[in-house]
């Protein structure tokens, strides 16, 4: 686990030794990259966890130190009680995420309407929306409804996660749209913002935990780079997929394809699914 870098010379032949070779050479690969990401995970785990609890221990012992009247002590409860959310809502989605995994969260699936459930997010979205004034629209582009066998609450989970992206990546006044449509078998589920939108690089990233575009403003934004990890999981989870487009200046727009019928059976093994 330390060093991972070596590997085997290479035969130029095509015999069965260099072909083992190669072999072994392709699994270092693979353990040594999947090493990286763990080491990579548990160091940025620490280091969103670390930064409240600096801020929680710096304003306690300032407040300690210099504090007299009860606002005062009032004013640092108050603001750590908001650090100690942070925190809870990092742990709980790292629980989600490691849960996952190893196959310990479960899907209820169900016969569900998505169309129903599609129209519920476009009311609750439109009190959402309310503070920043944006516009929120719905194209359900089916001619009926559209069932499909899935998890109710982290389906709405997931397009909740994408909603209240796009709302907070959108300034005031813009616009928010969400599209229902069916392609044969698949549901399809576009969540579309007027927003600052992504540079391309960053499109390949975002679903990875802990990544964010823009890690100072986020912070204030109360982001925490898990959001996207976890809409990923649900999607895959339901046999399904995630796309991103997006345009800096213009707004993204995310694409979540789930297969009507709901996972085939087997196919995700890290997945117990009570039908
Ligand atoms: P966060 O909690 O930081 O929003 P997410 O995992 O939900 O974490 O998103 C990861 C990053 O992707 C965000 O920090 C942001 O930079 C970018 N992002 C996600 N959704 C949008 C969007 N609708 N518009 C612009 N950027 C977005």
């Amino acid at each position: 686990a330390d060093n991972l870098t070596r590997r085997l010379p290479a035969g130029n032949n095509q015999d069965e030794l260099s072909q083992m070779v190669a072999c072994l050479n392709q699994m270092l690969d693979r353990l040594e990259k999947s090493f990286r990401r763990i080491r990579q995970f548990s160091g940025d785990a620490s280091h969103e966890l670390r930064t409240p609890l600096t801020i929680l221990r710096g304003e306690t012992e300032v407040t300690l130190r210099w504090a007299k009247t009860t606002d005062e002590f009032r004013d640092m409860l108050r603001s750590n009680m908001e650090e100690i959310d942070r925190m809870e809502r990092i742990i709980e989605s790292l629980l989600t995420l490691a849960k996952s995994e190893v196959g310990e969260l479960t899907l209820e699936m169900k016969q569900l309407s998505l169309s129903d459930m599609v129209q519920e997010l476009y009311l609750q979205s439109r009190i959402l929306c309310e503070a920043k004034q944006i516009k929120v629209e719905m194209d359900l582009k089916v001619e009926q409804e559209v069932r499909i066998r899935g998890d109710e609450l982290r389906l709405r989970q997931m397009f909740l996660n994408l909603i209240s992206n796009a709302i907070k990546y959108t300034p005031d006044g813009g616009e928010l749209k969400i599209v229902l449509a069916q392609e044969d078998d698949l549901a399809v589920v576009d969540i579309v913002d007027s927003g600052i939108g992504m540079h391309a690089e960053h499109l390949a990233h975002i679903f990875d935990r802990f990544y964010r575009v823009d890690k100072a403003r986020n912070r204030m934004d109360g982001g925490t780079g898990l959001g996207l990890a976890i809409v990923k999981w649900i999607a895959e989870a339901h046999g399904g997929s995630i796309s991103v487009t997006s345009e800096v200046g213009k707004g993204s727009s995310f694409s979540v394809r789930l297969p009507i019928q709901g996972p085939e059976e087997g196919k995700h093994p890290k997945t117990t699914i009570l039908d």
